[in-house]
């Protein structure tokens, strides 16, 4: 069945939509088809679609992990004609149409729409640095950065040795961008208002927080002014900013940049993303980062009926530059790939192509402070950070959750609390690793000591590329 020829012909021969990925792109593609006669199968190796920008939250003890995400069978339950497939996408093959799923079965379609999103690339250096700098891409690794940060403060109370105590306390983000910068603000209020009445032996208003950028400046999708407030903003909050710097070095206790050694205990890696391995088996227009070269419907060259949507598609702006990747720059993707797919299913017109998406920029800094550029206009402070806030939990699923988090929120501008400061037991595979008890970081023949550190993230394609890390 042909891309131009989808309208169905009785039950038997419904078109068959396969979508890969139950993301920001994959939901709204799925959510465009609700009412159409086609059979959609949305394939999901979770069982949740997840609320990504909050994850810092996660991570920060601020939320709990169900505040961010909703089970995708929840999302579809009123949709008859949507079938729900937890399990993993190995590969496409394009020229027999199918997709074969990581058993070894062949899932046919008609028409496929891939939204598998991006992963954390470390530049090359997956296999050493992955272990001991946590990205944070999913919800299992907002619950080991949040165990990692918790459990390094409860050794440091335990520490009689200063040296290792105060590693113990020093948090080291790498990346400047938004995660970077919220991630620090926020860590830096939690360390030094939250946590010093939880502890006796410790002072932990001595606990150093970093943020390591190599380039010249926070923020860089940001204007020059923007990125001075932020970095302001962070080291009046008790940040140390360091520009300039790329890290070159990252093991079990703590970091290099450049030639400066930093011992810490928990280091957070906030750049570097690249697409998805699924997206790579196409075998056709992949950019080097793994995302995959559109048309402006959103199709793969020379394949009308196979889309790629949302982070996983390289799309170009006005400016020249790609598009970043973010939520609302994959909802709109998404809603005009479903309403492609729905006209043709129908044969009624077919809708232009949009024009690239230019979302408004907005970054939280602190728990009340952010930035925002919009147009012409931009605002700094609490306005910018109501912004942000009101921004996103328009874009969250569930109105339980909405609440919710307001509902946290405001309890933490007004007291500082942070209900979640659990760290949760993790199979042994992720048991959290001491740093190494002599203080030194290098074995006797000179190696550097590696050691199996706290919920490892998932290991990407050595591939590399930056293309979210520096929206
Ligand atoms: C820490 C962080 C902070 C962010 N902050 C912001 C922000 O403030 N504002 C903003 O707008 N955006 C933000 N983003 C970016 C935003 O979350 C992404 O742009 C958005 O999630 C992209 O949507 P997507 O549907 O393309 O992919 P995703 O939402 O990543 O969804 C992809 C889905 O595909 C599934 N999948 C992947 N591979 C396979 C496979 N092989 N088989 C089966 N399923 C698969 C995944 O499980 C996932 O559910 C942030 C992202 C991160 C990581």
């Amino acid at each position: 069945m042909s891309a131009d020829n989808l309208t169905p012909a009785g039950e038997a021969s419904r078109p068959k939509v396969v979508v890969i990925g139950g993301g920001f792109a994959g939901i709204a593609v799925v959510r465009e088809l609700r009412d159409s006669d086609a059979e959609v199968t949305l394939v999901d190796r979770n069982n949740h679609h997840l609320f990504q920008p909050f994850l810092f939250q996660v991570a920060t003890s601020i939320l709990e992990p169900a505040q961010i995400a909703t089970p995708i069978r929840s999302l579809v339950g009123d949709m008859p004609n949507v079938r729900v497939e937890m399990r993993e996408a190995k590969r496409v093959d394009i020229s027999r149409r199918v997709v074969v799923m990581a058993e070894g079965v062949d899932l046919p379609y008609d028409v496929l729409v891939i939204a598998t999103g991006a992963q954390t690339s470390y530049f090359g250096h997956e296999s050493e640095w992955a272990q001991h700098a946590l990205g944070l891409k999913t919800l299992g690794d907002a619950v080991a950065a949040r165990n990692r940060l918790l459990t390094a403060f409860e050794r440091a109370e335990m520490e009689p040795d200063p040296g290792k105590q105060a590693r113990d306390m020093t948090v080291v983000a790498v990346g400047g961008g938004p995660t970077g910068v919220a991630i620090t603000g926020t860590i830096s209020e939690f360390v030094h208002r939250t946590l010093p009445a939880d502890f006796r032996n410790i002072d932990v208003r001595r606990a150093r927080i970093l943020l390591v950028e190599a380039g010249p400046r926070l923020l860089p999708a940001f204007s020059e002014r923007h990125s001075s407030y932020a970095t302001r903003a962070l080291e009046r909050a008790g940040v140390e900013v360091r520009l300039g710097v790329p890290v070159t070095h990252v093991d079990a206790a703590g970091v290099t940049i450049g030639e400066e050694r930093i011992e810490a205990g928990t280091v957070l890696w906030c750049t570097g993303v690249q697409g998805v391995a699924l997206a790579r088996t196409l075998g056709t227009n992949v950019k080097a980062n793994g995302t995959v070269a559109v048309e402006k419907d959103f199709s793969v060259p020379g394949h009308p009926d196979c889309f790629v949507v949302g982070d996983a598609a390289y799309v170009v702006g006005p400016d020249g530059r790609p598009l970043p990747g973010l939520a609302s720059v994959a909802q709109h993707q998404g809603r005009y790939v479903g309403k492609l797919i729905a006209a043709r299913l129908l044969g009624t017109a077919v809708p232009t192509p949009p024009e690239p998406f230019v979302p408004s920029k907005v970054a939280t800094i602190t728990r009340h402070v952010g930035i925002a550029e919009y147009r012409d206009r931009s605002i700094t402070g609490f306005p910018a950070w109501l912004m942000w806030g009101l921004l996103h939990l328009r874009t969250l699923s569930g109105g339980h959750s909405k609440v919710s988090i307001l509902a946290n929120w405001v309890r933490l501008l007004i007291t500082y609390r942070r209900s979640a400061r659990l760290i949760v037991e993790q199979p042994s595979t992720t048991a959290v690793a001491a740093p190494p008890s002599t203080g030194s970081l290098r074995s006797d023949d000179g190696e550097p000591v590696r050691l199996k550190a706290a919920g490892s993230s998932e290991q990407p394609d050595p591939a590399i590329a930056q293309r979210r890390g520096d929206v």
